[in-house]
């Protein structure tokens, strides 16, 4: 049985052949995944992991959450609810948290 640490979904098993050819199970970090939208789940562009946070994230709204035009979408629809040409329970319940975010804003 591995150890507790090693038991997480976070690490991943690597068989290795000891020079005596003795098998071995190594366990490695596993690489992490850059961010990606939260609506459409592309990767965001503009975002790098090395550096510091002006690096990690979008200085607009929504950055590092949302990718460029889901943000126009949304930013969209909270214009067209505000100025009453759509209801909010015209849009997908999904687009209706950052709507709602939005406004709130
Ligand atoms: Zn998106």
């Amino acid at each position: 049985m591995p150890k507790p640490m090693y038991r997480s979904g976070s690490y991943r098993k690597v068989h290795r052949v000891a020079p005596k050819g003795k098998h071995l199970v190594h366990y490695e970090r596993r690489k992490g995944r850059n961010p990606h939208c939260a609506l459409c789940g592309k990767e965001l562009n503009g975002i790098s992991m090395n550096g510091g946070k002006s690096r990690r994230t979008n200085s607009r709204i929504f950055g590092g959450v949302l990718c460029a035009n889901c943000t126009a979408r949304i930013i969209k629809l909270g214009s067209r609810i505000e100025h009453g040409d759509m209801k909010l329970d015209d849009i997908s319940i999904r687009d209706k948290a950052y709507v709602l975010q939005l406004m709130a804003h």
